[in-house]
């Protein structure tokens, strides 16, 4: 089911990471709620790009500007966001979802997986929110929406580095829900659980069906139903909530 939001109409939103998996039905919804999308790509990515500001603007987008950046590299953010900027006025919604995952048990990790995995997740959020932040204190109605993970807040052997980066996510989360909740800015988290994603289908049967049984839905989530709450907060029917953390994991925490 898609859930729809007229306020979404024109309002210019960046959604980071947003060629493939979550990220792309993120936008692709947002889309087709009418709004201005600002999707990030990063360098090498220009054809699928190009392919997607068509797709987004078939689907209903009142606009679709691509940004080329990569989260880890600050001077990219900052150059292609003021660019933005001075083309389109101030941005006024953010989906921090540009993520990677290097799984290793805690005697085999390497250093090198640990800071590029705290560098993606949380240090590009984190410089991503601040690049944006000043002028989400010109927006009416500005909104953060950060992608975590339920591993963020129930641990899990094996991923040591992307739970801390995750858990962090949600420290940053309420931090900027505090300092700029007076400028009427929110900001929340959300905790996917297993969503129907290429990773996902790539895991075997049994594997599978191990992870199923730990949740009460007996299915993994889609990534519609992570658009549908992503939309949610964006939008101004979420206009009381901030600094809150929402799981949508068909029950795997409770
Ligand atoms: P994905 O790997 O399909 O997509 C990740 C996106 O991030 C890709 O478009 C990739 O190009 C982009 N990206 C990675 N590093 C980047 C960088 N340095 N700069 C800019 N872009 C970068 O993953 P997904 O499954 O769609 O996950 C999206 C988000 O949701 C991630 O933050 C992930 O941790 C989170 N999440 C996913 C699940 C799941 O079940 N799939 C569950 C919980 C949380």
């Amino acid at each position: 089911m898609k859930a729809n939001f007229e306020d979404l109409k024109g309002k210019k939103i960046l959604v980071t990471g947003a060629t493939r998996g979550i990220g792309r039905s993120i936008v692709e919804s947002l889309a087709e709620q009418g709004a201005h999308v600002v999707f990030n790509f990063r360098e090498g990515k220009e054809s699928v790009a190009e392919e997607m500001k068509g797709h987004l603007e078939k689907l209903g987008a009142s606009m679709a500007t691509a940004v080329m950046f990569d989260v880890t590299n600050t001077e990219q953010i900052k150059t292609a966001l003021d660019a933005f900027a001075k083309e389109h006025g101030v941005i006024e919604g953010l989906v921090n979802n540009a993520g990677i995952s290097r799984d290793q048990l805690v005697l085999r990790m390497k250093e090198e997986d640990v800071e590029a995995t705290l560098n993606t997740n949380l240090k590009g959020a984190i410089m991503v929110s601040q690049v944006l932040s000043r002028g989400f204190l010109r927006a009416e109605n500005a909104s953060v929406v950060n992608i975590s993970s339920i591993v963020g807040l129930m641990g899990n052997a094996g991923q040591i580095a992307y739970a801390a980066s995750k858990a962090g996510m949600i420290g940053l989360t309420k931090s900027l829900a505090k300092e700029l909740g007076a400028k009427n800015v929110r900001c929340n988290a959300i905790c996917p659980g297993f969503i129907d994603t290429d990773m996902t289908d790539a895991l075997k049967e049994e594997t599978k069906e191990g992870y199923l049984s730990g949740i009460p839905m007996k299915r993994f989530g889609t990534t519609q139903e992570v658009a549908n709450l992503v939309n949610f907060l964006l939008s101004n029917a979420s206009s009381y909530i901030t600094g809150e953390t929402i799981k949508i994991d068909g029950g795997l925490y409770i």
